[in-house]
């Protein structure tokens, strides 16, 4: 069985976002950039599904411009096999990207589609899900848990307040949720092996997808600054502060 894991260029989690001076979106010069962490786990899934015979090969696809070729590096250099990157300058909204995802699908045919819940730049939390609808296929969405059994896949799903398992006929679409794994490092000799591995360049128009945008971004605003807080000497002194501001009885 195939595996099919898309992996999106994003902002590094650990930096901190600065809004644009016009609030027209978030300024990227000189960020640095890494795999979604969503992504990385679901890489590092697949590569476990291969390690334990169940995949055969596992293809990274990412939708983005010519640097998003690191993070398909990254992610050949954590085990995957051959990579695809989808060049294009323009944003691709969520739609676009599961349009681009459903034509490689239809040339792969891959067994299992991992994706992440949500990117970290734009938390859309979409892409998964309408890929399942484009292909017609199950989905299992926020996995913390997958077990293929044959031609069926069971997930075990994150949901409010406790955790629900569905088994899925292959081939199916998984998002993963943050307990899935813990993604490896890739050791020097993987990262060096990572560059000799098959990366192929297409662009959108390939696959005649229409990647134009259908939302329009408004503004984009930073979270209101937090105001300083007060250092108390002792409890009492606490209690009577939060007495003045009517939270404490
Ligand atoms: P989103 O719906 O934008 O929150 O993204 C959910 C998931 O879809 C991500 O974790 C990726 O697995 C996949 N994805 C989204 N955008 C891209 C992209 N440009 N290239 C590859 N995969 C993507």
């Amino acid at each position: 069985m195939k595996i099919l894991v898309p992996v999106k260029r994003v902002i590094d989690y650990n930096v901190k976002p600065r809004v644009k001076a016009d609030g027209t979106g978030v300024d990227l010069a000189n960020v640095k950039m890494s795999m979604n962490p969503f992504d990385e786990i679901a890489v590092e899934e697949a590569i476990r599904l291969k390690e334990k015979g169940v995949a055969t090969e596992v293809v990274a696809v990412s939708i983005g411009v010519a640097k998003a070729q690191e993070t398909l590096r990254t992610a050949l250099a954590m085990g995957a096999d051959r990579a695809i990157l989808i060049q294009t300058d323009d944003e691709v909204e969520p739609l676009g990207v599961a349009k681009l995802l459903a034509k490689v699908q239809e040339e792969e045919g891959a067994g299992l589609i991992i994706l992440g819940k949500q990117a970290i730049d734009d938390d859309s939390n979409q892409t998964g899900q309408m890929l399942a609808a484009l292909l017609n296929l199950p989905q299992g969405t926020f996995a913390s848990k997958v077990e293929v059994e044959g031609d069926k896949v069971s997930v075990t799903r994150e949901v409010d307040g406790g955790l629900e398992t569905v088994k899925l006929n292959t081939p199916a679409i998984i998002t993963t949720d943050l307990r899935l794994n813990e993604p490896r490092y890739a050791s020097l000799p993987n990262i060096m092996k990572a560059k000799s591995k098959p990366l192929a360049t297409k662009a959108p128009a390939d696959y005649g997808v229409d990647i134009s945008p259908r939302l329009e971004t408004l503004s984009v605003a930073e979270p209101a600054k937090r105001s300083a807080g007060v250092k108390v000497a002792d409890v009492d002194e606490l209690v009577a502060k939060l007495k003045a501001l009517g939270v404490a009885a």
